[in-house]
């Protein structure tokens, strides 16, 4: 990017915090708001530094000048200082022979009045409108209003007067006087005269700030202590050193606003001079001249450093100007009118179309809908967005200028709603570590529980084939025979613990066979013996619910379960048994309106030998088995358990879930099972 490409308001993008109050300030929908940080569309942008004088956290920056300008002051050319009348309300506190002295000590070759410019220019403006009568005409002293006028309202560019403005006729005056190689700096209050400059380079060399001047004379050292007075260098100005007021043109021209006849107008300020515009293009205003300022005045400049009220600054001004007008010369000032008056001060504008499209309703209604607003109550124009409408933040998302996150409340919904997501995900990560917790327990009691099985079963089956040959050895009655009957009963005891065990470790692998869940269900609950005060539901979904599983391993757990859940409710209780399917998986569960599980002991349930059953009454293997064979099918078993009457009906319930596909590679599958189907 070249320095003349670079825009002359620029975001200092690690500042921003993204409030939008640069975009609530300003007047040409200059900024876009993009992945949420602000930045100056140069095209658009008129150059007011309105967006400078509001963002609180400094995060706008305009061009500078002040290296060029000492690099100019240095080099040895004679370089004149065209001064705007606004320099009281900055420079106050300093008489004004000091001040242009600390100028003079700067290096400047010359200090010159740009009033004397306004002198002029009110001349042209006054012979202009008594040469069209019935025409109108803006004002073109404000060069962010003419920029205004040249992108929003093309259509008025023939009403803007085609004259120059103050700063640029002082330079014609300036190098007409003292010779065509001085180098004129505008020193003002003024942001958008930089690029005015910029367009006028044959008349100015440079503008600055007062504030930037104030840099200069730090960086120098120059100070009024320092420096000798001086006098301001012809031509001394009249009645246009009242031009930084609202108002001040038409007074420097004698062009006074009549009440009655409202031929002369003047508006100034951000609210105002776009409406006056926009009331004119309409046809609504009658004036025939129109005197536009965008700031409250150029003493309301955002080139001012000094913090003081706009009442402060005109009586400032004010006093300067009477000074000044008083002890003016009129002979000497008429003279250098004279001789000045035949300069050229015509001025030509273009338009410069930056007007964006309307959109269409129907983009408009998606936009406000994506943003929650589907009714007109919704659209609270909070204005928290910058824009004082939800229409006009829509209209601006549309056009590429704006972002559906700048809504408030939008994004505190769509915040709500992720901070809910979070804790939802918190949840579940808890649950699901919780569980990973207990399977990895589970899976480490199961090498343990296969090792100790393992080295069991062999000795067992010796055990037990030796107590069988010992029995057929003896006599029935005798009491050898009965103790070898004993020793085979309590070993094939221990080797069905052992087979429990190594259900529980997965080790017993599972006959696969295409399965009816809802049929293995009817078909155990035709052979099961309940008791009869326990009430039995077989809730069935309507599906068939097939899948793979061995059916004999999955009668094996529903036993279990059901067994356990009887024992839980004693002779009387009720026995809830349903199938049903989810996503991928077939699934049944069994409940009872039994005692329930404590909480301390939920987490114990599925390991082995845990059980709180009398010593005698369980082996505490059924539920780990239960958990080896639908781990072993790639399934799950969870439970819900409720024994605190206090907190609701007590009982528990057990849900299986077992994939239609059983995956494991290691898994012999077999044909279906005609039966079970
Ligand atoms: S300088 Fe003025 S027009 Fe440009 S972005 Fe800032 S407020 Fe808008
Ligand atoms: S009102 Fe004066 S200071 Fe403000 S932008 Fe216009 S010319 Fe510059």
């Amino acid at each position: 990017m070249t320095p003349d490409d670079q825009p002359l308001v620029r975001t200092i993008k690690e500042r921003c915090k993204a409030c939008y109050t640069c975009v609530r300030g300003c007047p040409a929908k200059a900024i876009r708001i993009s992945g949420g940080q602000a930045e100056v569309i140069k095209e658009r942008c008129i150059s007011c530094a309105n967006c400078v004088l509001m963002c609180s956290r400094g995060a706008k920056e305009t061009k500078q000048s002040g290296a060029a300008v000492k690099a100019l002051l240095g080099s040895g050319a004679p370089v004149a200082a065209a001064l705007a009348p606004s320099f009281p309300v900055e420079f106050g506190g300093i008489d004004p022979l000091r001040f242009a002295g600390m100028l003079k000590a700067l290096g400047f070759k010359y200090v010159c009045e740009v009033a004397f410019g306004a002198d002029m220019v009110s001349l042209q403006y006054r012979k202009l409108i008594n040469e069209n009568p019935g025409k109108k005409f803006i004002s073109t002293a404000c060069p962010a209003v003419v920029s205004f006028v040249e992108k929003y309202h093309p259509a008025l560019v023939p009403s803007l007067a085609p004259i120059v403005s103050p700063m640029v006729a002082e330079a014609r005056v300036i190098r007409e006087l003292y010779g065509k190689d001085v180098k004129v700096i505008f020193i003002g209050p003024c942001v958008a005269k930089k690029e005015e400059t910029s367009r006028n380079t044959a008349d100015i060399e440079e503008s600055i700030t007062f504030a930037e001047l104030r840099a200069i004379f730090k960086d120098a050292g120059v100070d009024r202590n320092s420096a000798l007075d001086s006098q301001f260098d012809p031509p001394h100005p009249a009645k246009g050193v009242l031009y930084p007021m609202g108002g001040g043109l038409l007074n420097s021209a004698e062009l006074e606003e009549d009440l009655l006849n409202g031929r002369f107008l003047s508006a100034e300020g951000l609210e105002s001079f776009p409406e006056v515009l926009k009331n004119l293009e309409h046809g609504d205003i009658d004036a025939d001249f129109i005197d536009l300022l965008c700031c409250n005045g150029c003493i309301m400049g955002p080139g001012i450093s000094v913090k003081t009220s706009k009442h402060a600054r005109e009586a400032a001004l004010r006093r300067y100007a009477r000074k000044s007008y008083f002890s003016i010369r009129l002979n000497d000032w008429e003279e250098s009118v004279r001789r000045f008056r035949g300069l050229d001060y015509s001025a030509t504008f273009a338009p410069e179309d930056r007007r964006m499209k309307m959109p269409g309703a129907d983009a408009l209604q998606a936009v406000l809908e994506k943003m929650g607003k589907t009714r007109p109550e919704d659209e609270l124009n909070c204005g928290a967005c910058g824009y004082p409408t939800c229409v006009e933040h829509a209209v601006a998302i549309i056009r590429g200028i704006a972002e559906s996150e700048m809504c408030l409340p939008y994004t505190i919904d769509r915040l709500k709603t992720t901070a809910d997501e979070l804790t939802v995900s918190y949840n579940q990560l808890g649950k699901t570590k919780q569980a990973l917790m207990q399977s990895e327990k589970l899976a480490s009691m199961g090498q343990l529980a296969a090792g100790v099985a393992h080295e069991l079963n062999n000795p067992l089956g010796v055990v037990l084939l030796y107590a069988h040959l010992l029995a057929e050895q003896c006599d029935k009655g005798s009491r050898t025979y009965a103790d070898a009957k004993m020793i085979t009963e309590q070993a094939d005891r221990c080797k069905k613990i052992v087979g429990g065990l190594l259900n529980f470790a997965r080790k017993n692998k599972p006959f696969f066979r295409q399965t009816s869940l809802v049929k293995l269900v009817d078909n155990y609950f035709k052979t099961a013996l309940l008791p009869e005060g326990v009430r039995v539901t077989v809730d069935r979904s309507g599906e068939d619910l097939q899948a793979e599983m061995d059916p004999d391993q999955i009668i094996q757990v529903m036993a279990n379960l059901i067994t356990n859940a009887l024992e839980a409710m004693g002779s009387a209780g009720s026995l809830t048994i349903r199938t049903f399917p989810e996503a991928n998986s077939v699934c049944f569960s069994v409940g009872d309106s039994g005692c329930g599980i404590k909480p301390e002991n939920s987490k114990k349930i599925f390991e082995p030998f845990f059980t709180t059953k009398q010593i005698g009454k369980g082996t505490g293997l059924g539920l780990a088995v239960s958990y080896g064979i639908i781990k072993v099918h790639r399934g799950n078993i969870t439970v819900a358990s409720n024994s605190d009457p206090a907190a609701g009906p007590t009982g528990t319930t057990f849900t299986v879930k077992l994939p239609r596909v059983a995956r494991d590679a290691g898994a012999i599958k077999m044909k279906s099972d005609a039966a079970a189907k």
